[in-house]
């Protein structure tokens, strides 16, 4: 399956565009990062994380999933 990796450095963010429902959701909660008309239409920028993770557990589909970022 297809997936879309955005990282802003602490958590890496998964978008599944097979699984999105276009529900749209995250695009209302997140207007800054979730962009259509840009490419690529996600961008973290310096949205804090917890928003971030807020946000994303509120995908309806679980298109969107994070991953926390390991210091190597
Ligand atoms: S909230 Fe989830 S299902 Fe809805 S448009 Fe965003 S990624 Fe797709």
């Amino acid at each position: 399956m297809k997936e879309h990796e955005y990282s802003n450095g602490e958590i890496t963010v998964i978008w599944k565009p097979d699984v999105c429902q276009h529900s749209a959701v995250c695009l209302n909660l997140l207007p800054q990062v979730y962009n259509p008309g840009k490419r690529p239409w996600i961008n973290l920028g310096d949205t804090p994380s917890e928003l971030l993770r807020a946000q994303i557990n509120a995908c309806p589909s679980s298109a969107l999933s994070y991953i926390e970022n390991k210091e190597i």
